[in-house]
């Protein structure tokens, strides 16, 4: 299935979340705005596919830092609301630093205000086409995904990725992200989906496949909880990359280390002590080709 004209999908690099923009009716959105330090290509991107002034809502599917990045650009040149769960629209409103894993990466991010707030199974009009809210706890506790039945469309954010879905983060979010994962996909198993909208990678045309490949790797983080732990290690460790590069090996060594993750992490990952946990990591990012080291300075070639 191709998209609807109305609907555009911004598909961007690891470090920031896809926008979607909807312009289907006289109130034109956008879903997910990237990272902050993106802003300027966010809005070159956005430009690119309607007149930024004309947006009338901004929605965020959660409270990730990687999300929300462009919320107040687009808010002071547009005027456009702020659509969120009320889960969300709490974590931003308290800007709870640790919630939104700012602290993870030492970053920061404008307040967000939030004007809307919508619940599970709401019907609500986004740019012209009416979507049905779907909670989808696990990544994030406060996760929406938007359903469009007529076009058999979902708007996934990080619930599901290509048979993925976004981290899992036990430490912050507490030990029952996996479990609200797990009957997050089997919910979604119930919807009929053409096409899939992630919010990060991109469009997902087989849905059913990608669920079931997605409750897999699920089932196997229950058996073996120490993968879940090294999937998360992998996933903020190349964003650490990509956001500090190029960077000396021994002085992004002690940066990782004045970060919480590694801490919370190592003993999850099987690791005692993080700083060997950080070298594996780079090591075997080395190894798979992902970044090079020249001089003992790394370099990430995986697209930001
Ligand atoms: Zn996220």
């Amino acid at each position: 299935m191709n998209l609807p004209p109305h609907i555009h999908f911004i598909q961007r690099g690891w470090v920031s979340s896809n926008s979607i923009i909807v312009s289907g009716g006289d109130a034109p959105a956008i879903v997910d705005t990237g990272h902050h330090e993106d802003v300027a290509e966010t809005m070159r991107l956005v430009g690119q596919c309607i007149n930024v002034a004309d947006l009338r809502l901004i929605v965020n599917t959660h409270c990730h830092w990687d999300h929300i990045g462009a919320n107040n650009v687009i808010r002071a040149a547009s005027g456009a609301l702020t659509a969120a769960s009320q889960a969300t629209a709490h974590i931003l409103v308290h800007h709870d630093r640790r919630a939104m894993w700012l602290d993870y990466f030492a970053a920061d991010a404008a307040p967000v205000t939030v004007d809307i707030t919508w619940q599970d199974g709401d019907m609500v009009s986004v740019g012209g086409y009416e979507f049905e809210v779907v909670a989808t706890p696990g990544h994030a506790p406060d996760s929406i995904a938007l359903y469009q039945p007529e076009t058999r469309l979902l708007i996934s954010a990080d619930a599901l990725h290509e048979g993925d879905c976004g981290i899992l983060n036990t430490i912050v979010h507490g030990d029952q992200v996996l479990d609200q994962a797990i009957a997050t996909v089997a919910r979604l198993q119930m919807y009929d989906i053409a096409l899939a909208l992630p919010g990060h990678g991109g469009l997902i045309t087989d849905v059913p496949a990608s669920l079931n490949a997605l409750a897999g790797r699920l089932a196997e983080f229950k058996r073996h909880p120490e993968q879940m732990a090294m999937h998360l290690l992998r996933r903020v460790a190349m964003t650490t990359v990509l956001m500090q590069q190029p960077m000396h090996r021994a002085a992004l060594v002690a940066y990782v280390l004045a970060r919480p993750w590694p801490h919370d992490y190592a003993p999850r990952a099987g690791f005692e002590d993080p700083e060997k946990l950080i070298h594996h990591l780079l090591d075997s990012f080395i190894h798979k080709g992902l970044v090079v080291e020249t001089e003992s300075q790394l370099t990430s070639l995986v697209p930001r």
